[in-house]
């Protein structure tokens, strides 16, 4: 039988940024390399955009689902990200992936990154994706279309305050072209997991 491929030394990359930088799409690009790396899929309140599935994507639960699994203590870290709209990483994501012998990455909010990154140290590699401007953000999440005019406004208030936080991540991306930016998180990431 062949062995799976597995790391001797698991890691943690986490990817921040203001919604709409293109962390997702970092992410995702990262998920289809062959190294051993794997998804930390997310708890959230929020309602499963069109496409997004249950247990990929996110674990869509009601909040009361959510508030429940904070009363339990299963979340390593949680927010309430928007308004009443709460997000979170599960302690068991990081077990589920660890004991597939794969480093973990996380695709969530500045706050939430820098969290995760004080818990694991070294361990943890933290990376800020930059815009090239708060405008090229607005068009990024307009052309996105999966939120309403309104929604984009407070993403945007958000992004201009977690724009200030990025010197305390290990290394910025900034997101200009997307080629050059995927592949400068591919040169990061297999330096850091050593592949
Ligand atoms: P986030 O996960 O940070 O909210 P996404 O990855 O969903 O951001 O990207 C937001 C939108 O911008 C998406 O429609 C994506 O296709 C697009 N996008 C991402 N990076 C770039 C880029 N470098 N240039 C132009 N569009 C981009
Ligand atoms: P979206 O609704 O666009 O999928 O995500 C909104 C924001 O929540 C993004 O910045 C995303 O990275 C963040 N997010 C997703 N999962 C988590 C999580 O587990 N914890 C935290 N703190 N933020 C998350």
């Amino acid at each position: 039988m062949i062995e799976p491929f597995k790391s001797p030394d698991p890691k943690l990359i986490i990817v921040s940024a203001p919604s709409g930088a293109g962390k997702t799409t970092i992410v995702r690009h990262i998920l289809t390399l062959p190294i051993p790396v794997a998804f930390s899929v997310s708890a959230t309140s929020r309602s499963p955009r069109n496409g997004e599935l249950n247990g990929k994507d996110y674990y869509f639960l009601s909040i009361d689902e959510f508030n429940e699994k904070v009363a339990n203590n299963e979340f390593l870290e949680w927010e309430e990200v928007y308004p009443g709209t709460c997000y979170g990483t599960l302690k068991s994501e990081v077990d589920r992936i660890w004991n597939d012998g794969k480093s973990v990455i996380f695709d969530v909010d500045v706050v939430g990154g820098l969290n995760i990154k004080n818990i694991y140290g070294d361990k943890a590699l933290a990376i800020f994706v930059q815009p090239p401007s708060v405008e090229t953000l607005r068009q990024r999440l307009r052309s996105r279309s999966t939120e309403t005019e309104d929604k984009i406004n407070m993403r945007i208030a958000k992004a201009e305050y977690e724009l200030d936080f990025a010197n305390r991540f290990d290394v910025v991306l900034v997101n200009d072209q997307l080629e050059i930016a995927l592949s400068e998180a591919e040169d990061l990431v297999r330096n850091f997991i050593g592949i």
